[in-house]
């Protein structure tokens, strides 16, 4: 499957193409952080179902979360979300921990 998408940002177009392999989908960006083999969120917006950016598709973009399902690389970001979700923790405990020494410096404890 191929899609176009057009950032919002910079208006810069790439190509997003997506292969079913027997080990799960294997889907490439042809943006910089794409070809440079790194995190590219225009792939992770169409794994996600946001057809926001797309501006050609030769296939449905639902059809790439039907062969996302059940692969290693679902596995991959449900690992990324539950870090996610750790570090978002761990900020507020943080901020929580800062206002605590805050009102300590004022001898407010
Ligand atoms: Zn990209």
């Amino acid at each position: 499957m191929n899609f176009v998408v057009k950032s919002k940002s910079s208006g810069n177009e790439y190509n997003v193409q997506v292969y079913a392999t027997e080990d799960g989908p294997v889907i490439t960006c042809d943006c910089p952080a794409g070809e440079n083999g790194q995190y590219c969120k225009h792939r992770f917006a169409l794994i996600s179902g946001d057809e926001s950016e797309v501006v050609e598709a030769d296939a449905p973009v639902s059809e790439i979360a039907k062969l996302v399902a059940g692969s290693r690389l679902e596995a991959t970001i449900d690992a990324m979300h539950k870090q996610e979700a750790v570090v978002k923790k761990a900020q507020a405990d943080l901020k929580a921990i800062k206002k605590t020494v805050a009102s300590a410096m004022l001898g407010r404890l």
